[in-house]
């Protein structure tokens, strides 16, 4: 017989939308059961350790909320574990580099603090329909089947499993099925930045070139994307993209992983062999798998589009501000591309709306199965948005439970309210500047 346990809200996805989901619901009061399918939090955050959150400062302003308040929480140790730096890669603005162990420590914290009950290594298989409800979610652990019976669901899975299985339509990358290039990061250390850096190109052109030329790197890494880590003189590596991997087939990602580690122990090589400054560097932190950065995009009640982003639209539902770049990496056969997506000096806010599903009554998305257009995708998908998806979607599950609404009920006014209130910032009535 299966275990069965209750709650106010259960969260599925332990990722960065997950993370502040959780925390942010419990902090309204709510019972919240955060679940996760693997051994940390964190997400891709986890998969890709040292990878930096980029997009937290639209106009340079950061958007507040709970991704502020983790920012501040790590910059604020002794000694500090974490630091705003504008990113070496064109359009992106300011980033936050941290360290990986105590972000997700910081992280686990909050979550005990704010009450959450998290299930690590639990995976959620299946939705039980009433209706147009989701009356409960079967989840499976290594002592069998549990059930979680939940007033709300918020789905932040990044690929939507148990949304797709409750019937909420989606697509698939670009439409056609191809979605971004999955990414096996790693970090060298060792690795003095004044000669690592001592010249103009952020991308390694000339000497990736080389190494292409000779057979000695795969020839998708043309383009080196090699960026000062957090701790001095190391080296995150965010280079080795595997193409036409979809991210919701485990045997697609096993493969992808291991094709991975070929190709970053490849350039971990060809680094100390061949550009100055890694003579004496050494390899760490080769992710657990690969990040996977697009799958399914789930329908709601609006699909934000690259059309709406480029005009600077803030919505009166707008939850966060953006002005994060059209961060495109090869789908099918395109290349990497981060055009800007707004004009200088501006930015846009994403609606509470695109998480919001047509015809489920309880059911909420956070995250980077996010509806939107695959323009509009590339800009949206930043850790910084996705954490505050998590804290919008939090108070408007908890809104809805307590007035007894559906989600499409929520009252969006009040929704942006209480963002504001809780610190968010370019939303509502006020200018980000
Ligand atoms: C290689 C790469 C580089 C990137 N670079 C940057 C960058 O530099 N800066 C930046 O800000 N953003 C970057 N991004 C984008 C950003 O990392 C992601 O969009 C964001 O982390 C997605 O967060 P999420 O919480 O929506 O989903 P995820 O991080 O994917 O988390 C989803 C979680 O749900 C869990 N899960 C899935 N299915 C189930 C299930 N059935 N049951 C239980 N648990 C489940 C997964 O294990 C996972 O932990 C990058 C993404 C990738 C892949």
């Amino acid at each position: 017989m299966s275990r069965r346990e209750t709650c106010n809200v259960v969260v599925i996805g332990g990722g960065t939308a997950g993370f502040a989901a959780a925390c942010s619901a419990a902090r309204q009061g709510a019972s919240v059961r955060l679940v996760e399918a693997g051994s940390k939090i964190g997400g891709v955050m986890s998969f890709c350790p040292g990878m930096p959150w980029g997009g937290g400062y639209p106009l340079g302003t950061s958007i507040g909320g709970i991704f502020a308040e983790l920012t501040d929480r790590l910059a604020g140790m002794n000694p500090p574990c974490a630091q705003v730096r504008p990113s070496t890669l064109e359009n992106f603005g300011r980033e936050v580099l941290y360290d990986h162990e105590a972000a997700v420590f910081a992280m686990f914290q909050m979550l005990e603090e704010a009450g959450v009950v998290c299930h690590l290594g639990t995976f959620a298989g299946q939705p039980v329909m009433d209706g147009k409800r989701i009356a409960a979610i079967e989840f499976y652990d290594r002592r069998g089947p549990l059930v979680i019976e939940a007033g709300m669901v918020i789905d932040a899975s990044g690929d939507g499993d148990i949304s797709a299985k409750a019937g909420v339509p989606y697509s698939l990358g670009d439409g056609h099925g191809n979605m971004m290039g999955v990414t096996l990061s790693f970090t060298m250390i060792n690795a003095p930045w004044v000669r690592v850096f001592a010249k103009d190109d952020p991308y390694f052109q000339a000497e990736a070139a080389v190494g292409v030329a000779e057979g000695r790197l795969h020839p998708d890494l043309a383009k080196l994307y090699l960026m000062r880590g957090f701790h001095p003189d190391s080296v995150f590596c965010n280079s080795v993209h595997i193409r036409g991997v979809d991210g919701t087939d485990p045997q697609q990602v096993t493969a992808a992983t291991q094709e991975g580690r070929r190709r970053c122990h490849q350039l971990s090589r060809f680094l100390i062999e061949c550009v100055p400054g890694f003579e004496n560097a050494r390899m760490v932190e080769l992710g657990p798998t690969v990040g996977v950065r697009e799958t399914r995009r789930l329908e709601a009640l609006h699909r934000i589009s690259g059309a709406e982003i480029a005009a600077a639209t803030k919505f009166p539902d707008g939850i966060v501000a953006c002005d994060n770049p059209i961060d495109d990496v090869m789908r099918g056969e395109g290349e990497m591309t981060h055009a800007a997506a707004v004009a200088s000096g501006s930015y846009y806010t994403i609606p509470f709306r695109t998480l919001v599903p047509a015809a489920i009554d309880n059911l909420l998305f956070a995250g980077r199965l996010i509806c939107a257009d695959p323009i509009a995708f590339a800009s949206v998908r930043g850790m910084p948005q996705c954490m505050a998806m998590g804290e919008a979607v939090g108070i408007a599950a908890t809104m809805a439970l307590m007035a007894g609404l559906t989600v499409q009920q929520v009252n969006s006014d009040a929704l942006v309210a209480a963002l504001v209130q809780r610190g968010v910032k370019g939303i509502g009535d006020m200018p980000l500047v």
